[in-house]
């Protein structure tokens, strides 16, 4: 089944790190993941329609009419106060796009760009639509230059990847921890499904890339490099990793107490992995 229209957080017209050369990103909102780390927790729930964040706007930019929150954009201030009192990790602040809505903005841009990459939130929860999406623009003479690509926690199933894998060009996948009981204490859920997806991947050619982030104290990465590199070499010795460093400016809860990740941090985890045969890194250029 393709799904014409999404849920849209946010669109960012000029991306050089979701994936190769320079990419229109789109952040779908929902997200199948709690993760306690989150720096965006209000795209994790669709919006309930509750209302309750309707009066705290000192804007005057919602409103509640039959039950659906009205959001003004051109009135909105973006001060974020809506999102700070939502309770359900969500946002009246979101968009609906169709494909062909999104295809007309991506057409602003399409000189510029090498591709597209749907992120999130979780892409794969609005699934439909990416099949969509992806095989119209592989169809659209003006566009089927442009790469598809996913940003993704790994979750979703191989019978869902298999939906897309003949319209999507790679995938970047987060490994949040190496241990299942870490993964399920840090974000909700196992890591099975996520290590499956590595492989699975990896095996039809479509992994570009396996996402780290390094929370000091939280994480299990740092001392499992080992396992890691062995994991990830028997599936492609060339794989690309992309080491993030954890910061708690913009989390909630428990996790603004968490220290941040430092360039020795990150530094010392990549020589780890390096040492046991991984050859291609990307390491944070700023640490706040
Ligand atoms: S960000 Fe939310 S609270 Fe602030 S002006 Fe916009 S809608 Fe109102
Ligand atoms: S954004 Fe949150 S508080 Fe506002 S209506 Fe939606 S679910 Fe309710």
């Amino acid at each position: 089944m393709n799904k014409s229209w999404a849920i849209v957080n946010k669109l960012l017209p000029f991306s050089c790190v979701d994936g190769p050369g320079n990419r229109f990103v789109i952040f779908l909102q929902g997200c199948n993941f709690k993760c306690l780390n989150c720096h965006n927790p209000y795209t994790i729930s669709l919006c309930t329609e509750c209302g309750n964040c309707v009066k705290s706007c000192p804007h005057k930019a919602l409103s509640f009419i039959n039950y659906k929150v009205i959001w003004q954009t051109s009135v909105c201030q973006q001060c974020d106060t809506c999102i700070n009192t939502c309770v359900h990790h969500s946002t009246p602040m979101t968009y609906k796009y169709s494909v062909d809505d999104l295809l007309i903005t991506i057409r602003k841009y399409l000189p510029f760009l090498n591709g597209i990459t749907l992120s999130g939130g979780e892409a794969t929860m609005q699934l439909p639509f990416v099949e969509k999406l992806f095989s119209t623009i592989k169809q659209t003479n003006d566009l089927k230059h442009l790469t598809c690509f996913i940003d993704s926690n790994g979750y979703l199933a191989k019978t869902g990847w298999q939906k897309v894998e003949n319209i999507m060009d790679g995938a970047m996948i987060d490994l949040k921890a190496w241990d299942n009981d870490v993964h399920k204490s840090l974000t909700g859920r196992d890591n099975l499904r996520v290590k499956e997806t590595i492989k699975y991947l990896a095996k039809i050619n479509k992994l570009y890339e396996v996402r780290f982030l390094i929370i000091p104290e939280h994480t299990d990465l740092q001392d499992n490099a080992e396992n890691i590199a062995k994991f990830l070499i028997d599936l492609n010795p060339n794989i690309r990793i992309r080491i993030n460093a954890f910061h708690n400016h913009g989390v909630r809860g428990i996790a603004k107490k968490w220290s941040s990740a430092n360039k020795k941090q990150i530094e010392i985890f990549a020589e780890q992995l390096k040492q046991n045969g991984l050859k291609h890194f990307t390491l944070p250029t700023v640490y706040l």
